[in-house]
């Protein structure tokens, strides 16, 4: 499984960066995940990372913030038939695609959702700013086996015991803690920004 990312605060040379998330998750099914703030930075990171928008299957919006649902409608410009999954399309666990998971709507304002991705090393749990809590969020993840990687926003999450045992950890967006999170876990932290690919 591969998994690119599309749309963060930090981008690589020559990709655009900005306020949100967006990544693609490459496995039988190509879901796009969250879409940035804006549709045509977003575009612009699919032209240069030459992924045809018309090749994405599904699109899942983690919660209702417009950095993460205001760069649907560029997207939609290109693919106008990925079915979209919203924030709380479901109560609970639910397979959304062969393999991939979302974790149903999770916490209080705004409800949000996390994918869980089977991949051969284990699995991925991804986030979009993880407001419900990382810990809520990986507790219902675990539910669906050992949690191998997590990536995306974290928001305020302090936790960082609960990341013990978790082999890549890719902090990124809105992570407050990012640093102490680098320094406690420097062997499975990963950067993520526009353009990082991670294989699992
Ligand atoms: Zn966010
Ligand atoms: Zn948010």
């Amino acid at each position: 499984m591969k998994i690119t990312i599309l749309y963060d605060n930090n981008a690589n040379p020559g990709l655009k960066s900005g306020w949100g998330f967006s990544c693609l998750v490459d496995s039988r099914q190509k879901i796009l995940f969250d879409t940035g703030d804006n549709g045509e930075k977003l575009m612009y990171n699919f032209e240069k990372l030459n992924i045809d928008p018309k090749s994405v299957d599904k699109v899942v919006l983690s919660h209702n913030h417009w950095d993460h649902v205001d760069g649907l409608e560029g997207f939609q410009r290109f693919n106008s038939k990925a079915k979209v999954v919203h924030p709380k399309a479901f109560s609970q666990t639910t397979e959304i695609s062969p393999g991939i998971y979302s974790t149903g709507a999770l916490g209080m304002l705004p409800k949000e959702q996390s994918l869980v991705a089977k991949a051969e090393k284990g699995n991925v749990v991804i986030t979009g700013c993880a407001h419900p809590g990382l810990d809520k969020i990986l507790q219902v993840a675990k539910k669906l086996g050992q949690v191998y990687a997590v990536l995306g926003g974290f928001h305020g999450f302090s936790k960082l015991d609960e990341l013990e045992g978790i082999q890549l950890i890719g902090p990124c967006h809105c992570t407050q803690h990012k640093q102490q999170i680098k320094d406690k876990y420097p062997d499975e932290f990963v950067e993520i920004k526009v353009g990082s690919v991670v294989e699992i």
